[in-house]
């Protein structure tokens, strides 16, 4: 998972995209990246959060009122500089390129782009593969155009032709922004629409329109801009020099939005494929209470406490779905790293305690029931578990708000592999057990996908599901094992 964002605006975009990085920096703490554009592209980008990576000086290198800005959580290639985003290409105009998602059939296109189109590949990472391969189907039509494309009509259907054809080879996740030099700022999902993008517009004084692209619109109130839509699945939007808006659906399949996003990732304040991220996990939480009453019709907790502070909505929910008191009894320490993010195993059991304080007279005495939004590895839930017990917690319960996490994501979030997942390796008592708790309830599939997709006027097909067992998009089974 990455933060994307492309602005074209009238006035100078670095520091817009400094902040709009800010605002995405939830979806990657690895590396963040700007390049901005004017008569050459100007760029900054280097490892670690956005506030250590860019100070005044780099700032004010970013000339130009067009750039794109990435934080970047590695799904594919390694941890390098190198490697962070945006990277850039100077085949045809010179192209900047930012991309959030996965390519499942990556090694196949690897060597389609490095031996049949004969353009080098300087890293291991799919967004650099998807660059090139793009660029050079772009360079093709444009070849092919009348007077060489040099409308922006014309330039247009060729970047439409160039997306459309490269979906015809790239099989995976791909939300991307792109600075296409001396044409124009471009956007673009793919034919699921996997991965969100949201388009927003700001109307300036003097009658000009900014246009502002991003993984999530977090960041558009703040920036003056107004959320417009998601961009469509297999649509791709090109806002040009002058300022005209073109689009186009180059391809449609199933809409098959991550799921994952509502439960875990994404802000709670964001609007994703026009559902409210807030409110579908208060419907999860509701969900998850009812189906607490059908199983369990007899059994009450004296608390509910989140794991915070993704599952804090959900269990407010599940609270008052219950009627039982809700309380904030384990404190989060808010400058410590998710643990979802931290790469070893040891260092993530380590920072459970750091992170996570329990409030003793939330819990002595009480039957406990913990809310989360998933067990991924079950390390924290089992910790958790642990030092409810120490505070002196009677009973407790655990219930997640998410279904069994039972397979990989291949499409750009970096969950574990199978053997690391608990749930594909342990049955639901056996996971009780390891947990220590009393009793485990998981959220199911269903009810999950309706929290989701009961209310907004959404055209969500049914969104993905693949690693909680539901048929992974795209996917024959050779092409599984292709993730890096
Ligand atoms: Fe999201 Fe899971 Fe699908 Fe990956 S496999 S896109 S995490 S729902």
């Amino acid at each position: 998972m990455c933060g994307i964002v492309g602005i074209h605006s009238h006035q100078p975009a670095a520091a817009e995209l400094y902040d709009s990085l800010i605002q995405l920096q939830h979806r990657g703490q690895d590396a963040a990246g700007i390049i901005t554009c004017n008569e050459q592209l100007h760029i900054k980008k280097g490892l670690g959060l956005v506030q250590d990576i860019f100070e005044a000086r780099h700032m004010e290198r970013l000339k130009g009122t067009m750039g794109i800005g990435h934080t970047r959580y590695p799904t594919s290639g390694s941890r390098v500089n190198e490697e962070a985003q945006p990277l850039w290409t100077s085949v045809p105009n010179g192209i900047a390129f930012a991309h959030n998602g996965n390519i499942v059939n990556y090694p196949a296109m690897r060597y389609e782009v490095q031996e049949n189109r004969k353009r080098y590949l300087n890293s291991y990472s799919d967004s650099e593969m998807l660059m090139q391969l793009f660029a050079d189907m772009l360079l093709k039509h444009l070849g092919s155009g009348p007077e060489g494309s040099t409308h922006h009509n014309q330039f247009f259907d060729s970047l439409c032709s160039a997306a459309s054809e490269m979906f015809t080879l790239v099989q995976g996740a791909v939300s991307a922004v792109m600075i296409i030099k001396d044409r124009g700022l471009a956007a673009f999902r793919d034919p699921h629409g996997i991965r969100p993008l949201v388009y927003g517009k700001r109307e300036n004084a003097d009658g000009t329109v900014d246009h502002i692209f991003a993984s999530e619109d977090t960041m558009f109130y703040m920036l003056g801009y107004t959320r417009v839509r998601d961009v469509k699945p297999g649509e791709i939007i090109f806002i040009s020099h002058d300022g005209s808006f073109n689009s186009r659906q180059f391809a449609e399949k199933s809409f098959t939005p991550c799921i994952f996003e509502y439960v875990y990732f994404a802000r709670p304040d964001a609007m994703l494929n026009n559902v409210n991220v807030y409110r579908s996990r208060l419907r999860m939480g509701e969900n998850l209470g009812r189906h607490w009453l059908r199983t369990y019709p007899d059994v009450r907790p004296d608390v509910i406490i989140p794991a915070p502070a993704t599952s804090n909505t959900m269990a407010l929910a599940l609270a008052r779905e219950l009627g039982v008191n809700y309380s904030e009894g384990l404190y989060k320490n808010p400058f410590i790293g998710r643990t979802f993010i931290m790469p070893d195993q040891a260092q993530r059991r380590q920072s459970v305690r750091y992170k996570l304080s329990p409030q003793e007279l939330e819990i002595r005495n009480k039957d406990v029931m913990i809310v989360d939004d998933s067990i991924v590895r079950g390390t924290t839930s089992k910790e958790i578990v642990l030092m409810l017990r120490e505070f002196g917690a009677k009973r407790i319960y655990f219930a997640s708000a998410c279904p069994p996490v039972l397979q990989p994501c291949y499409y750009g979030v970096d969950m574990p592999n199978s053997d690391d997942l608990i749930a594909a390796s342990m049955t639901h008592d056996e996971i009780a057990s390891y947990l220590g708790a009393d009793i485990l309830l998981y959220q199911t599939l269903e009810d999950l996908v309706e929290a989701v997709t009961r209310k907004g006027d959404h055209h969500i097909d049914t969104p993905c599901t693949a690693c909680l067992g539901g048929g992974y998009i795209h996917l024959s089974e050779e092409h599984r094992p292709c993730v890096s």
